[in-house]
């Protein structure tokens, strides 16, 4: 299967969910997303319940990681998680820059960058969230914010790591509100973006580019469909079982397609 063939669909959950309904939550996804062979399913959960993820996913066709992780390996930085610490308990996907970190949490751009490379690091594939905000896009400003977001890592990053980097394109406006992107106006940043990996290099041609921002079942099989969209990043859908493997469906439904 080619990289670019198989679709993501990632689910975060936020500061969302207790043991007990994560237990079912986590359960239904286990059993359901065996029926999605060609979907890279996974589900970044809030940190506590790392362990609850691991020993329930163990073995089934679902990915976990976290939604943020330090800049540095360890040390007196309080409250922090390491991606080691992640690793430790089976992590495989680690958010970074989502836009509710950089706009609640002043995460710059490069700050955003050193995270991914921790990530890389410690073997966790970082899943990189660039996005407007609605007076950004509303000014004509999508590709110089979200240009500048991708460049600070393509800087920093060497090729070997940039080749095992996930994009997460996350128009502001989009994320929690019902107000999804269409398929077209998705599909043009994603070119955008797929462009700008190439321009730096043709061997990071194929880095994922996942959208996110009020994917739901009846959007995201228009959004799976376009050309540089290969799967998305699923906030509110992911948290009810029966709508994120509807989502995985119809990521499966594109994929088989292809
Ligand atoms: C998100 O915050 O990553 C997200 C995509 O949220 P939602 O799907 O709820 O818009």
């Amino acid at each position: 299967m080619s990289k670019r063939r198989a679709k993501w669909v990632v689910g975060n959950w936020k500061m969302n969910g207790r043991l007990a309904e994560n237990e079912a939550l986590l359960q239904a996804l286990a059993s359901g997303g065996e029926a999605y062979s060609d979907v890279h399913i996974g589900v970044c959960v809030p940190t506590p319940y790392l362990a609850q993820a691991e020993s329930l996913l163990k073995g089934a066709m679902v990915a976990w990681g976290v939604q943020d992780i330090s800049a540095h390996p360890q040390g007196a930085y309080t409250g922090e998680v390491s991606a080691e610490m992640a690793v430790d308990f089976g992590a495989t996907l680690a958010i970074v820059g989502h836009s509710e970190r950089r706009a609640y949490h002043a995460e710059s751009s490069e700050l955003v960058a050193v995270k991914a490379q921790r990530a890389l690091q410690a073997g966790l594939t970082p899943i990189v969230c660039v996005g407007e905000t609605l007076e950004e896009r509303e000014s004509g400003a999508t590709q110089d914010i979200v240009g500048a977001q991708l460049d600070a890592v393509l800087a920093r990053l060497a090729e070997h790591e940039l080749a095992r980097i996930i994009v997460a394109y996350e128009p502001v406006w989009a994320i929690g509100t019902g107000k999804s992107a269409t398929a077209a106006e998705a599909q043009e940043v994603h070119a955008f973006l797929r462009a700008r990996l190439v321009a730096k290099s043709a061997a990071i041609a194929d880095v994922p580019l996942l959208y996110g921002g009020s994917v739901k079942p009846e959007n995201a099989e228009a959004l799976f469909g376009q050309a540089d969209i290969d799967g998305g990043l699923i906030g509110g859908a992911s948290l009810k079982s029966l709508d994120f493997l509807a989502i995985c469906a119809a990521a499966q439904a594109v994929s088989s397609a292809r």
